[in-house]
């Protein structure tokens, strides 16, 4: 297979990559292990997942990215080559045009590290492009027609509010509060109410499999373990989708504000354009059940999940690779 361009969602929790004709080939969590000793590179991806919370001392296992941009460069370009390598297979000699998703309010420095991670991973030219842009587009909007068009992405690290027309941002807003933000309120409240410590993983898996937005009359509940905070031994519990509810309630509350300030700050053409179609929902954050109810009933704005919203910005820098003569002003300008 012959493979020249490759789009890649380069995400704080999950990476995402695209090729031509073929979709979306690799979704890893952007996490990797490594060896404090030696600073060496033991596993990247779902397999350094797999050891979040089980790792020794001797091995740190994280995510070389924050806030969607690059914490940690040397480990960045690693995951980057890691998983250029892998669509590659034996092909890896030829090398590929990058397209690389970015937040909205990254510095210059920051996309600079971007390229850079790219081109030392094995790239021969690397792009970026604005991630609320690819977001909406691979959320099927018509991103380059004369109308107010509102989407938002939650993330892992962070969520991104972005009113979009003829191509490009007007207004946006980042906060730093998400999918993590959620997983550790959950933790939290489990602490204080059930006198329970549990991981981050466990939280997850909670607002994954039993979370909800909004209260609901119909309730599912989910047996979980943690550690005993006053014997320090393993207990189990069962918590409900309710509690989870109550739990998310504050950082929930926190992205409803920041959808309101964001239509308050765009003109009001646009805005009444996103009052008559909607806004919609993308990132893994979009997945929680209610979350569009949720915001619908406190902004007022009807409210749509994308299809697919954990692919939308990979599908989006697929679009673009595809279709560059007509996307061409939504690739932001190498240096
Ligand atoms: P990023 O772009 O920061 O890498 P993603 O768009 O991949 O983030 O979304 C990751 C976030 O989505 C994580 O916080 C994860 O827990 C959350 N998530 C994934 N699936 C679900 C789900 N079914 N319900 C609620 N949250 C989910
Ligand atoms: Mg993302």
């Amino acid at each position: 297979m012959f493979i020249r361009k490759i789009g890649i969602d380069l995400g704080t929790c999950n990476s995402l990559v695209f090729i031509s004709k073929k979709g979306v080939v690799l979704q890893e969590p952007s996490v990797v292990a490594v060896t404090l000793s030696e600073n060496k590179i033991l596993a990247v991806g779902e397999k350094a997942k797999e050891m979040i919370g089980r790792a020794p001392d001797t091995i740190r296992v994280y995510r070389p990215l924050k806030d969607g941009v690059i914490a940690d460069y040397r480990v960045t370009q690693a995951m980057l080559r890691y998983f250029i390598e892998k669509i590659m297979g034996s092909f890896k000699f030829l090398r590929p045009d990058l397209l690389i998703g970015v937040p909205a309010g990254i510095t210059s420095t920051e996309k600079r590290a971007v390229i850079e991670a790219g081109l030392a991973a094995g790239a021969r030219q690397v792009f970026v492009a604005k991630e609320p842009i690819l977001a909406a587009i691979g959320a099927g909007i018509p991103i380059n027609s004369c109308s107010g068009n509102m989407v938002v992405d939650i993330g892992g690290g962070t969520a991104e509010v972005a009113v979009i027309s003829l191509g490009g941002i007007v207004t946006v807003h980042s906060l730093r509060v998400a999918g993590d933000k959620l997983d550790s309120a959950i933790a939290d409240y489990i602490k204080k109410k059930h006198n329970l410590a549990i991981g981050e993983r466990t939280a997850e898996d909670i607002k994954i499999k039993i979370g909800t937005a909004l209260p609901k009359k119909e309730e599912e509940f989910l047996e979980i373990r943690g550690r005993d905070l006053i014997s320090g031994l393993p207990r189990n519990i069962k918590i409900f989708s309710n509690e989870v509810a109550e739990a998310i309630n504050d950082p929930l509350n926190e992205i409803v504000r920041v959808i309101k300030n964001v239509l308050r700050e765009t003109p009001p053409e646009l805005s009444a354009d996103i009052m008559d179609k909607g806004l919609v929902l993308t990132g893994g954050g979009a997945l929680l059940r209610n979350i569009d109810e949720l915001i619908a009933k406190a902004v007022g704005v009807p409210c749509f999940l994308a299809e697919n919203p954990l692919l939308c910005v990979a599908k989006g820098t697929g679009m673009i690779l595809e279709n560059l003569d007509i996307y061409k002003k939504s690739i932001m300008s190498k240096k």
